[in-house]
């Protein structure tokens, strides 16, 4: 089955450019227009990545869970889910009030403590899972080697957190400065050395992303966004000598709509293996008309509501096994492609036709009288003879002949077993009767008691032309 699955990376690089050519139009627009952002903006960018980051955790453990072998969605999740203590950190110091310039000197760095480490703590995790992937790739993922790499990961995931915690103001032992305070301008100031070490980071990863996984799924071609946008945003932090606070704000906002962007990306992907999911489950692999469950499903769902000129059949190839015994299995394969092939140009996008059975198929169309079904009928019959005799376009080595039971449901309510009763009695007493052949019954004939044998069959034959 073909399904259109992967993303290019093109369209990556594209959204990045164009992320890029935004984010640097705000910031000559603002500098122009002298705006600043305001800090209650800057709060709901960060909620949202909170939230962002959750769902981007949930969708990836969902995708582990579903298929446990790949482990590094599992890793990968975790970079999401280790971002969650710092943003709920930065949400609280944001809401804090200021009186004064050392508060919000204070604010600042602390501010800048979990972004720095909270960037840390995601490339560490997303190499991690990098790695994870490259030894599932060349199937050396043991257990003992999961269990050592989550080991590595409490450390980025919960130990960092910690950490940062302890520099920030909470803990007044330790103090780590990262910000200046330039009172004349009123405004912080990064060491810009700690910005070029993670652009760094974030280069050295984005190199490892491609290298490593060839960006061979979405997700890693969503990582790689992730990692060009942070090394863009990192890079206009450079700039926040220049200009104000508001390219710290703006380059949050660039960081949820790469975010996002894999979340999208992430939706797909389920989206995609849910639909692959549910064609597997109705279509038969081989042929790839439907399946036995899709067609007593769908028979089910029909004759729920009142049947009008319903015209349900079973078809079985005659003595199909002497194909198989005599040219073997790939040209009994072959025989069964060619008879879906012919029968299916006569099946419209209303009708059912499934593979109901080895060499049976199942079909139920709308024929207004019983006349024009076994007329349908026979004329299937026809062609499949037609179209498989000496020197047929199939290569098929004998002609095929089909045995056909059939039933037309012209007006109210039936039950699948009665249905199916009637249409396997009549495909029987069609093999019974020399093969090659159509056998039409009536729903609930061999139900009643009163019928006698002879009744039955004349009842049968009354129905039937072969
Ligand atoms: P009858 O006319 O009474 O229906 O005889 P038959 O030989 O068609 O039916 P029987 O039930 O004796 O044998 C059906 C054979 O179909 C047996 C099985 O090996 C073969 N078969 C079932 N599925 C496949 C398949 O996917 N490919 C191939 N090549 N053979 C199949
Ligand atoms: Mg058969
Ligand atoms: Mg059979």
């Amino acid at each position: 089955m073909e399904m259109k699955y992967k993303l290019n990376p093109v369209v990556s690089l594209v959204i990045v450019i164009s992320l890029f050519l935004i984010a640097s139009n705000t910031i000559i627009y603002m500098e122009v227009n002298e705006m600043n952002i305001p800090l209650s903006s800057y709060l709901i960018v960060v909620i949202a990545l909170f939230f962002i980051n959750i769902t981007a955790f949930m969708f990836l453990q969902m995708d582990y869970m579903s298929n446990r072998i790949e482990f590094s969605k599992f890793v990968l999740s975790l970079t999401f889910f280790g971002c969650l203590v710092y943003f709920a950190e930065t949400i609280i110091i944001i809401q804090k009030p200021v009186n004064d310039a050392l508060e919000l000197q204070i604010k600042a760095n602390d501010t800048a403590i979990f972004y720095l480490f909270r960037q840390m703590s995601f490339i560490i995790l997303l190499i991690l899972a990098i790695y994870s992937y490259k030894l599932e790739q060349s199937q050396i993922l043991n257990g003992c080697r999961k269990i050592k790499i989550m080991v590595y990961c409490l450390f980025p995931t919960f130990i960092m957190p910690i950490i940062a915690h302890n520099l920030s103001s909470h803990n007044a032992t330790y103090t780590f400065m990262l910000t200046n305070y330039l009172s004349g301008d009123k405004k912080a100031i990064w060491n810009i050395q700690y910005i070029n070490a993670l652009i760094i980071l974030w280069s050295l990863t984005s190199y490892f992303i491609v290298k490593v996984t060839k960006l061979s799924s979405d997700i890693w071609n969503g990582m790689l966004v992730i990692c060009l946008s942070a090394i863009m945003y990192n890079t206009f932090l450079l700039l926040l000598d220049k200009y104000n606070l508001s390219i710290w704000y703006l380059s949050r906002a660039i960081e949820v709509l790469s975010k996002l962007f894999v979340i999208g990306t992430l939706m797909n992907c389920v989206f995609v293996k849910l639909k692959i999911a549910n064609h597997l489950a109705i279509r038969d692999p081989m042929t790839n008309i439907h399946n036995r469950r899709f067609f007593f499903t769908r028979l089910e769902e029909i004759l729920k509501s009142t049947c009008q000129n319903i015209c349900v059949m079973v078809i079985d190839l005659d003595d199909f096994k002497s194909i198989n015994d005599t040219w073997g299995h790939p040209t009994g394969d072959s025989t069964l492609l060619a008879v879906v092939d012919i029968i299916g140009q006569y099946i419209g996008p209303n009708d059912i036709f499934a593979r109901i059975g080895g060499e049976e198929f199942g079909i139920i169309v709308k024929k207004s009288s019983l006349k024009d079904a076994i007329e349908f009928s026979n004329m299937l019959r026809n062609n499949v003879k037609i179209e498989t005799a000496k020197g047929n376009k199939y290569n098929i080595p004998r002609t095929i002949t089909l045995s056909v039971g059939g039933t037309l449901l012209t007006s109210g309510t039936y039950s699948v077993g009665d249905v199916i009763k009637a249409v396997d009695n009549a495909l029987y007493s069609v093999k019974n009767n020399g093969k090659d052949g159509i056998m039409f019954a009536e729903v609930n004939w061999i139900s009643r008691d009163d019928f006698k044998r002879e009744d039955r069959e004349s009842d049968l034959y009354r129905l039937s032309v072969c």
